[in-house]
């Protein structure tokens, strides 16, 4: 179940607000920037803490506190950032991203709209831990409206740690952030030499420095220490959209995940709807499906008004409408191929438009 923290209205706001008007300055900067260019490129960190940021209670041992080094550490850790990008460096949160809550997302999406809209800035990288990292990246590329590279960038061992790869994936990220040929393409991921879209990537293992793949697709970019970064995929592919904002919204709605197993009953989506969720998405079983008492308590739960989305807890492959499951006739919406969490980050938004199934389903096409 998650938890869900309001949000100050000032501050829901004061975000919106500055996305809204960033899309005036985005309609007017490219012909502005080319004359301008410093020599080096301004890059901003916006550090949220996670592994990347910790430290060991004592050298070689397993255990670490996750976001205990202060930016400026993770700055001196990469030597060389210097002669890539003029870098800032701003410390949104300190906390491990298991414990990523709404509170620091508007933050960090606010301050993210507001260091793009400024002409001085050329792009942005966001230091983050690697367990939501993936929710943090899809969120972020549903909400921001720039051209600008943006970044997110973590790390599997602590900066302590034996080869702590850290430091080379925020050089990487550095370096891609303060590249031209970055814009265009959407929110970014930065891990083991490999440049991932938002959209796609998924975290895929425990401990390994191999964890991010881009599930059932390549990867954007080959990444080495800003030397011929290969770009796989064209640009239009990944681009965000940036089709939300969260004008005079106070709190996101409350959606719910609930996982499919033999023998399940109801009881979690129960739980779910008597908690207040508006929104529940089914991790379902293979092609998004569920037992039948689980399948019904959702059909229930559809029709008292709650919005109804099935994904899978396979990996990958498409949930697709009307398969195995009538969505026409159950009222639910077909997750397609996002994962359950980032089925989740969609349904939030989309649940600040509509609550309307078909008009769902068509947010979930379009994103
Ligand atoms: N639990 C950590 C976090 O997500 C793991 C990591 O960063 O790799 O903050």
């Amino acid at each position: 179940m998650s938890r869900t923290r309001p949000v100050s209205p000032v501050l829901a706001t004061a975000v919106a607000l500055t996305v809204a008007s960033f899309v005036v300055v985005a309609a007017v900067a490219p012909q502005a920037t080319p004359a301008a260019a410093p020599a080096l490129a301004r890059v901003v960190i916006l550090a949220t803490g996670g592994t990347i940021a910790g430290v060991q209670p004592k050298e070689g041992e397993a255990g670490y506190r996750s976001g205990a080094v202060s930016i400026d550490s993770l700055v001196r850790a990469a030597p060389g950032l210097e002669k890539l990008a003029t870098i800032k460096g701003e410390q949104i949160a300190s906390i491990g991203s298991q414990d990523m809550n709404d509170f620091v997302w508007v933050k960090l999406a606010k301050k993210a709209a507001e260091l793009l809209a400024a002409p001085d800035v050329d792009g942005l990288v966001v230091t983050h831990g690697t367990d939501t990292l993936e929710e943090t990246a899809y969120f972020l590329g549903l909400v921001l409206q720039s051209d600008k590279p943006v970044v997110v960038v973590g790390s599997m061992r602590p900066s302590t740690e034996l080869s702590a790869e850290g430091p080379s994936n925020l050089y990487n990220a550095v370096a891609l952030a303060a590249d031209p040929a970055a814009r265009g393409r959407g929110v970014l991921v930065v891990a083991n030499d490999l440049a991932h879209a938002a959209r796609f990537v998924v975290k895929t293992n425990t401990t390994s420095v191999q964890t991010f793949v881009s599930a059932g697709r390549s990867p954007v970019a080959e990444v080495l220490k800003g030397t011929k970064t290969a770009y796989l995929l064209p640009a239009a592919f990944t681009a965000s959209k940036g089709h939300f904002n969260t004008t005079g919204i106070d709190a996101m709605p409350r959606v719910d995940i609930v996982y499919a197993h033999e023998n399940a009953d109801g009881a979690p989506v129960n739980a779910a709807v008597a908690a207040g969720a508006k929104g529940i998405v089914l991790a379902g079983v293979g092609d998004g499906n569920a037992t039948k008492a689980m399948i019904d308590a959702l059909t229930a739960a559809a029709k008292a008004g709650v919005v109804v989305v099935r994904s899978t807890r396979v990996g990958s492959g498409i949930v697709r409408r009307n398969i195995e499951v009538n969505d026409d006739q159950l009222g639910f919406v077909a997750g397609l191929d996002l994962n359950p969490q980032k089925a989740r980050v969609l349904l939030r938004l989309a649940l600040m438009k509509s609550n309307d199934v078909q008009k769902v389903q068509q947010i979930f096409e379009e994103n």
